[in-house]
């Protein structure tokens, strides 16, 4: 089993079905409201604990309900919450989320504790990260932490992996320090400059990516797959076929599936399949960490699915 740290937000995720979402002015009655646990690196973790992995997250929750109730979801998916740190000063992250019956969604995201994560929290977690197969960090918490956990890792041999999400410019020494760079099209377009809107141009989004210095690149396509380009070259992953309900997460469980099965020495395609297999799955179920797949889930779907 791998040794992975995710450095990343946790939000607690406020989610309503609605029949449309709303323009600016319009109120609408939507379907059912849940709550659910959610942010991009508490998603991560759980998603490569729910796959066998040992995961240690460090991040920042409030010192209220969701804070408490986010942290014993960590440990309820079996990962470990002892560098997730109570900020007093700030309320725990949460998410606002609509999701149309299309399964299109929008989301405001309020990072409260997020935005409290520092490199004493990273320091706090040295020896953890310097000895972990692999680090995985979004950009839900301060730029500034990401660099440094990142260089730390770097500089320890440990695999770095790096969702840029959400899209924000980024600068020129972090690129050089990242093993993996898993961006969406709207992250690889902000990213490069290029319109990403088909595999061509998203080959071209991650030759650049890969000329600012990251050693693999993996452009995520939603239901039309993803790109790959290492050192061989760019190859399309194709997707697998799923009756979509909500893609929130998808992109979570992929970058969790891909870290986790990558860091366990498993070749770079293998790893790309099971981390699109899961991205697949995620978005047949409602919610975030509610709709990734367990490792016998996903082994089941990788026996019967068809791409
Ligand atoms: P994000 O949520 O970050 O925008 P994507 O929507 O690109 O991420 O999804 C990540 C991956 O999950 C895709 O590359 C694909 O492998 C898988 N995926 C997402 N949506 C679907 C879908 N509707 N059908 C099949 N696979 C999907």
């Amino acid at each position: 089993m791998p040794h992975i740290v995710v450095v990343g937000s946790l939000n607690m995720d406020l989610v309503v079905r609605t029949p449309h979402l709303p323009r600016p002015g319009e109120t609408i009655l939507g379907h059912e409201f849940m709550m659910a646990p959610g942010g991009k690196g508490a998603n991560q973790t759980v998603a490569a604990a729910k796959l066998g992995a040992t995961v240690h997250m460090v991040g920042r929750v409030g010192g209220d309900d969701f804070g408490r109730a986010l942290r014993g979801n960590l440990r309820a998916a079996g990962a470990d919450d002892a560098y997730v740190f109570t900020e007093d000063s700030a309320a725990t992250g949460i998410a606002i989320i609509e999701v149309e019956d299309s399964s299109q969604n929008t989301i405001v995201v309020a990072p409260g504790a997020n935005a409290h994560v520092t490199r004493a929290d990273v320091d706090a977690a040295r020896s953890t990260i310097t000895s972990a197969q692999a680090v995985i960090a979004q950009l839900e918490i301060p730029l500034d932490t990401v660099l440094y956990a990142m260089r730390l890792a770097h500089g320890a041999n440990v695999l770095t992996a790096l969702n840029p999400a959400p899209a924000q410019p980024l600068p020129v020494e972090l690129l050089p320090l990242i093993d993996l760079l898993v961006p969406n099209e709207t992250e690889a377009s902000l990213l490069t400059g290029i319109e990403v809107k088909d595999e061509t141009r998203a080959e071209q989004a991650a030759q650049k990516l890969h000329e600012c210095g990251a050693r693999v690149v993996v452009i995520t396509l939603g239901e039309r797959g993803a790109i790959v380009l290492d050192q061989q070259g760019a190859r399309r992953i194709p997707p697998f076929r799923v009756k979509a309900i909500d893609t929130t997460a998808a992109g979570d469980a992929f970058v969790g599936a891909l870290a986790a099965a990558y860091a366990a020495g498993r070749d770079l395609d293998t790893a790309l399949c099971e981390a699109s297999a899961a991205g697949a799955l995620a978005a047949t179920k409602l919610g975030a960490q509610p709709s990734l797949p367990t490792r016998a889930e996903l082994d089941e779907f990788l026996k019967r699915a068809t791409r």
